[in-house]
This record gives structure tokens, C-alpha cells and sequence, in this order.
């Protein structure tokens, strides 16, 4: 780790971050965005707390379904930065849900349908 000075790209203030040796002049300011106490830093800050601890969540909760796990996984950084405003997985009798809500978090949802049918 060394010591260099980053520049937040949002309100091009200056601030001194560690970074690994060798980081490139965007991981320097990308880590100084991750300190600024600007506005728009702080929203930034949000929506990649809101991309850790859903993909946290997906890892855990969908650790058994390989496939659905691995779409959601790479679907978590579009949908929290806003590129893409959900996706819809169907699997069996599985419907799986991912957006962006109105306040810029992200929701996850399974729905399961159990059907029960009796004919006499
Ligand atoms: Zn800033």
C-alpha cells in the first residue's frame, strides 16, 4: 500500500488515499470518491453499499441454485447503477425478481408457486 493524492471526480476535491502499489490514476480517484463527504460521493458511497450487501444477500440465499444465483450475481452491479431497471427469471414453478426501487435501493424477490389441484 502507498500513500497518493486522489481526486474526486465529482467535486474535484483532493484527498489523500492507500491504495495498493501500482493502482492507475482511475482506482486513485475511484478510492478518493469512496472517502469525499460531497453529495454526490455519499450517493455513490449508497448504491455500492446497496451492490455489496446484495450480492452478500444472493450468495447466501440462493447458494443451492447455481445457475440462478451466478444471472442474479451479474445483474446486481446494472441494476444498482441504474442501467438496467429489472430482470425477471422464470426457472420451474420459480419466478425470480430484481430492481431498482424509487429510492435507488435494490429488491430481490423469489416467488414460488405451489399449486394444489384436486379433481374428483
Ligand atoms: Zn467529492
Amino acid at each position: 500500500m502507498e500513500e497518493r493524492i486522489g481526486q474526486c471526480i465529482y467535486c474535484g476535491q483532493n484527498i489523500q488515499v492507500r491504495v495498493p502499489e501500482g493502482s492507475t490514476k482511475e482506482e486513485i480517484n475511484r478510492e478518493a470518491v469512496r472517502l469525499c463527504n460531497c453529495y454526490e460521493a455519499q450517493c455513490q458511497q449508497a448504491i455500492e453499499t446497496n451492490i455489496n450487501v446484495t450480492e452478500k444477500y444472493i450468495e447466501s440465499e440462493f447458494q443451492e441454485e447455481n445457475v440462478v444465483r451466478n444471472l442474479l450475481l451479474a445483474a446486481v452491479e446494472p441494476v444498482g447503477r441504474g442501467y438496467i431497471d429489472k430482470i425477471v427469471l422464470h426457472e420451474g414453478r420459480n419466478k425470480y425478481t430484481m430492481s431498482r426501487t424509487s429510492k435507488k435501493t435494490i429488491k430481490v424477490e423469489k416467488n414460488t408457486t405451489i399449486k394444489k389441484v384436486k379433481e374428483s
